[in-house]
Formats: structure tokens, C-alpha cells, sequence
């Protein structure tokens, strides 16, 4: 009755004050791996189907508690750098949380590393795009060097006298964090070094210097000298590093332990003290005359290196559907749960809006990120048989920049708008959402920023004009199906028509280009529902600039019903 105060609650306490009700269950126990429908039907569909089975052990890993845990403690402890031991040796070592290496363990050992170079099944690429999207849902961090350890490996072949000597331990399924020599051990971890204080995006300026020690060349030894600004992953046993030669700016193989044992000379002179990503390490290091082998031809860094980049930025879009999956998972965990003005927050018409929209860019990123990864496998597979300028090779060079421009661009408001989901909650560190929010705008910037990104694409095109027809192929395989698609693909095509003006017009050029990728795959692939709020809001003009403004008319049950948990 209005007015009147109740007896005080009188349990066990007397200064009980409230029960706890209207919280929300910890989301655990779950199989991130089957439970992500989009994932599990791209799987099949990129042709790599087989590994079901495998992805479904590592989702039910990453989906219980105690692995949620390692990605808190690695980030609750940050790795310390120990510069010299207690005797004023120089050691240059990064001691690193447990829960970090456990987290290592888990990558190599399910083979996030390696599969594509080490597996005869079908589609290796697309197998493993499924397992690295559902582990990086755990954590995002211990991506950095597993995705380096993986895209190193097609770099490694420019020289095949040490893709002989490393290619078996940077494949090797056993994880090993001791700083001894890599053969000693059987693995090795890889990481790579070419951004400098005066640039990172233009490599061209780098002052880092080669010293041939007998007569250089490719294969060569080298005696390095200069510095990196950043140098992630400072623990790894071999880094890809740029450096200059008479010739020109040369890409060498660095290890951080000599063959005697001895360690190069690889000092690091601090950590980095970053926004996010804190379970990883990133460096500043000195090279004060570091013992090196040169990876390809003299002069032809850049050409060599690409190679390893390409394949990093696959993994920024993997990465950004991985994240985006995790974010959207809390924010539907949390909304069934919490209730607020009579109804839990995911029955709030509003809410529903925000939810479907953020589980439509979600779809959308993991059926671009996995139509990606089979790219890769047919274009691996047309070199093998001695092309090098095929379809599948020009889409993947082409699709590659288009997709990191983009996913990793919708990425960190995606993690926002799941953070805001979660009211209150999600601003607090317990939530995990402030780690994932905080991780988020890394992929954007390593490996080629926004800007680079697009420029990238206008160069690919410049130099294989045929790409450009061959990207439109794949997006018009979905012709006639959607009319907003048709027109989207339609205004995309007069946007190449005026040259003079492309690199200004760069970033709208490339986000229609994958906002025509994303629309031919979900309207070919997709369900019926996600594939017309897609079209309406992205393609169609019939969308705001924030998530949660879909179209009332959209099958927002359609939508969500694919994406929740428990389902
Ligand atoms: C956490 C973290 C880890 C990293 N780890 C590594 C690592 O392990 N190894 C490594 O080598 N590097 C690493 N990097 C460095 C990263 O790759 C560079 O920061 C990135 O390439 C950009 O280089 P920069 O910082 O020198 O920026 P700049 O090159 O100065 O660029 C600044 C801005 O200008 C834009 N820009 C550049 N050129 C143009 C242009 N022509 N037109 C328009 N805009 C342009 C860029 O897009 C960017 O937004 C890491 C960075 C971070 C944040």
C-alpha cells in the first residue's frame, strides 16, 4: 500500500538488506562452435564441412569457464619485461601470465597455426577460418601470434632453404615458450617486425640496415642494425624483418636464439603501453648487429613480406567476426535474461531492433570472412597448378583489402552497441565486453590502416584491371535476385567512371564494394529474413546510421531466433 514501509527481511542477517533478483546466469557450458549457426553453415557451404566435428571440441573449450577465465587473468596480469637478470645480464625476456601460454597451447595445438600447410583434407583455409573464429572468441590477444605463425609459412617459400629449416617447427602442434634454439625444441612461434618511428604504413622509409657477412644475396647472412617501433610478440623464436641493402629494402629471418644457443642481438627496449589487447606484448626493439638470413631476392622486401601480410589480413577479417560473434552472443545472453519495464529486453520492441541489426552485420562479416578463406584455397590451389593470375587469385587479392577495410571498420561499434546492451553491466570489467570494445579497433590499424586499406584496393586494381570483373562476377552471381541489390551493384559500377577523383572517393568506393559482397552472399546463401534486412538497410537507403534502425517490416523474430544460444 502506498505510503507504507515493510517489516525489514530477517534471514540469517540482520542488516539483510535485498535479495539479488533480475541478474543474469553467467554464459557458460555452451559449444560456440555448433550454437553459431551462420559459422556452421558457411562451414559447410565453403566446403570444409569435415572439420565439424574438431570445431565442435574446441567451441565447447572456449564455451566453458575455465577457459573464459585465461583470457581475464592473461589480460588482468599484462606480460613485465625483464631486460636483465639479477646478475646485470642482458636477457630481454617477457614474462607472460600462465593463462597466456594456456591460451598459446590451445591455438597450436588445434592447429590455428598451421592446417592449411599440413592438412590433406579439403579446403584447409576454410576449415581453419571456422576454428580461429571460434577460438579467437575466448580471447583475442594470443591471435596476434598465432595468425603471424600461420602467415609466415607462404613467406618462408620465397626461400626454400629455410622454408626447409622452419616450416616444420613453425607447423609443429606442440607449444613450447622456452627461449632456446627452435631446433632444440621442434616449434617455434613467428612474429614480424617492419614499422619504424618515422613510418609504418610507407616501409619504404625504414633506416634499419644489412650488412652482408659473406657475400649476401638471397639466403645470405646478415648483420642487421637499427630499430622497430613496434615488434609484437617479442618472445617469438623467428621474425620476418625489413631491412635496407645496396639494393634496396630486403626481407631477412631473424631468430632470437643463435644456433649455439647464444641469443641475437634483439633488444627490447620497452613495452608498449596500449588501449587494448593487453594480454599480448608489443615491443620497441633495437637490432644492435642481430644475426639474420635474407628471405628472397635482394631488393624485393616488400614483394616477400606481402606474402605474410596477405595472410594477416585475412585473419583481421576472421578476427572481426570472431569478435563480433562474441559481442553479440553477451548482449543476447544478457537481454533474455534482464527484464526492464515488464519484459526481458530482448521481447522490447526496440531492443529487438538493435539486436537483429547487430546479428545482421554479424552474419554478414562471418559469411564474407569464410567466402574469403575459400578464396584462398582455390587460389593456393590454381598456384599449385602453375597459374598466377587466375580468378580465384585476383578475387582473393581484391577481396582481401576490400574485406579488412570493412569488417574491421563495423567492428568497434558492434562491440559498442553489444556493451550497450548489457546497460550499466557492460561498462564494468566483469562483463569481458570492455576488453572485447577495447580489442576492437586493432585490427583497423595493424597490417594496413583504414586509409592503406583502401588505397590497396585502388592498386589492385590498377594492376590487374581484370580483377575488378572478376569481383563484379561473384558479387552478380546473385543477379535478378534483389532489386536493391541490382541497383547498389548498378550505382557501384558509375563510381569507377570518374579516375581523377577515385583515391578521394576511396573508402565510399571500397565500402560499396563489400557492402555488394556481403549482399550477393546473404542473398544467395543467407536465411530469407537476414538477406532482406541486409538489403533494406544497407543496400536499399531504408536504414539509419546507428545500429537498431531496420525497418519495422523486417522478420525480426526470423533473425534473432538464428543467432541466440539457445537456440
Ligand atoms: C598493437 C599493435 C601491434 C602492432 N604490431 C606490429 C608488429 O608486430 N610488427 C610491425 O611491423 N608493426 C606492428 N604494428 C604497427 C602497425 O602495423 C602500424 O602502426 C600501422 O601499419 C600504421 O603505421 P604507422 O603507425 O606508422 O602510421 P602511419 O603510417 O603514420 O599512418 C597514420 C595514418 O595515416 C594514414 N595514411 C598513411 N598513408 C596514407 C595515404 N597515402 N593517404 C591517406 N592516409 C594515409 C593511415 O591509414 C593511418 O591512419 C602494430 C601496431 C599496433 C597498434
Amino acid at each position: 500500500m502506498a505510503g507504507t514501509v515493510s517489516e525489514p527481511t530477517r534471514g540469517d542477517s540482520p542488516w539483510k538488506t535485498h535479495d539479488v533478483f533480475n541478474q543474469v546466469p553467467p554464459l557458460e557450458g555452451l559449444d560456440v562452435f555448433a550454437g553459431n549457426l551462420p559459422l556452421l553453415e558457411a562451414t559447410e557451404r565453403e566446403g570444409a564441412g569435415w572439420v565439424r566435428e574438431r570445431a565442435s571440441v574446441l567451441g565447447r573449450l572456449v564455451g566453458g569457464a575455465p577457459q573464459l577465465e585465461w583470457g581475464r587473468l592473461a589480460n588482468e596480469n599484462k606480460p613485465v619485461l625483464r631486460t636483465f637478470d639479477r646478475y646485470g645480464h642482458r636477457i630481454d625476456e617477457v614474462e607472460f601470465h600462465p593463462a597466456w601460454h594456456q591460451l598459446m597451447r590451445m591455438g597450436v595445438e588445434h592447429e590455428l597455426h598451421s592446417l592449411p600447410w599440413t592438412s590433406t583434407e579439403p579446403a584447409p583455409h576454410a576449415a581453419r577460418a571456422a576454428l580461429y573464429m571460434t577460438a579467437m572468441q575466448a580471447e583475442a590477444g594470443f591471435a596476434c601470434p598465432i595468425t603471424m605463425t600461420f602467415a609466415v609459412v607462404p613467406a618462408l617459400r620465397a626461400q626454400p632453404e629455410l622454408a626447409a629449416e622452419w616450416e616444420p617447427l613453425v607447423t609443429s602442434t606442440s607449444y613450447d615458450p622456452r627461449l632456446i634454439p627452435a631446433s632444440e625444441k621442434g616449434s617455434a612461434i613467428a612474429g614480424m617486425a617492419m614499422t619504424e618511428k618515422q613510418g609504418g604504413s610507407d616501409v619504404r622509409a625504414n633506416t634499419t640496415v644489412a650488412h652482408p657477412l659473406n657475400g649476401g644475396g638471397a639466403g645470405g647472412e646478415y648483420e642487421l642494425l637499427g630499430h622497430k617501433w613496434f615488434c609484437s610478440a617479442p618472445m617469438s623464436d623467428l621474425f620476418l624483418v625489413l631491412a635496407q641493402t645496396e639494393e634496396g629494402l630486403s626481407c631477412f629471418l631473424l631468430p632470437r636464439v643463435l644456433p649455439d644457443g647464444s641469443r641475437n642481438a634483439f633488444h627490447i627496449q620497452r613495452l608498449k603501453d596500449k588501449l587494448g589487447n593487453h594480454s599480448n606484448a608489443s615491443s620497441e626493439i633495437e637490432l644492435h648487429g642481430a644475426w639474420a638470413r635474407m628471405v628472397g631476392e635482394p631488393g624485393r622486401g616488400v614483394p616477400t613480406i606481402i606474402e605474410m601480410v596477405g595472410h594477416t589480413r585475412l585473419d583481421c577479417v576472421i578476427g572481426s567476426a570472431a569478435g563480433m560473434r562474441s559481442g553479440l552472443l553477451n548482449a543476447l545472453h544478457h537481454t533474455a535474461h534482464r527484464s526492464a519495464f515488464g519484459k526481458h529486453l530482448i521481447d522490447q520492441p526496440l531492443m529487438r531492433n538493435v539486436l537483429a541489426d547487430l546479428c545482421v552485420e554479424s552474419e554478414a562479416t562471418t559469411a564474407l570472412a569464410m567466402r574469403l578463406a575459400r578464396a584462398y584455397d582455390e587460389a593456393h590451389a590454381d598456384a599449385e597448378a602453375g597459374e598466377d593470375a587466375s580468378d580465384a587469385q585476383l578475387f582473393k587479392r581484391l577481396a582481401t583489402a576490400v574485406g579488412k577495410y570493412w569488417s574491421c571498420k563495423r567492428a568497434p561499434n558492434h562491440a559498442f552497441e553489444c556493451l550497450e546492451c548489457h546497460g550499466g553491466a557492460g561498462y564494468v570489467e566483469e562483463s569481458g565486453m570492455p576488453r572485447l570494445y577495447r580489442e576492437a579497433p586493432l585490427a583497423s590499424i595493424w597490417e594496413g590502416s583504414g586509409n592503406v586499406m583502401s588505397l590497396d584496393v585502388l592498386r589492385a586494381l590498377t594492376r590487374s584491371p581484370r580483377s575488378l570483373e572478376v569481383f563484379l562476377g561473384e558479387v552478380e552471381l546473385a543477379a535478378g535476385a534483389d532489386g536493391r541489390l541490382d541497383a547498389r551493384v548498378g550505382e557501384l559500377k558509375e563510381q569507377f567512371a570518374d579516375p581523377v577523383t577515385l583515391e578521394t572517393r576511396a573508402r565510399r568506393v571500397v565500402e560499396s564494394m563489400a557492402l555488394c559482397l556481403q549482399g550477393s552472399l546473404l542473398v544467395r546463401h543467407g536465411d530469407p529474413a537476414v538477406a532482406d534486412a541486409f538489403c533494406a538497410s544497407r543496400l536499399g537507403g531504408d536504414g539509419g546510421l546507428e545500429y537498431g534502425t531496420l525497418p519495422a517490416g523486417v522478420d525480426f523474430e526470423a533473425i534473432l531466433a538464428r543467432s541466440r544460444p539457445e537456440r
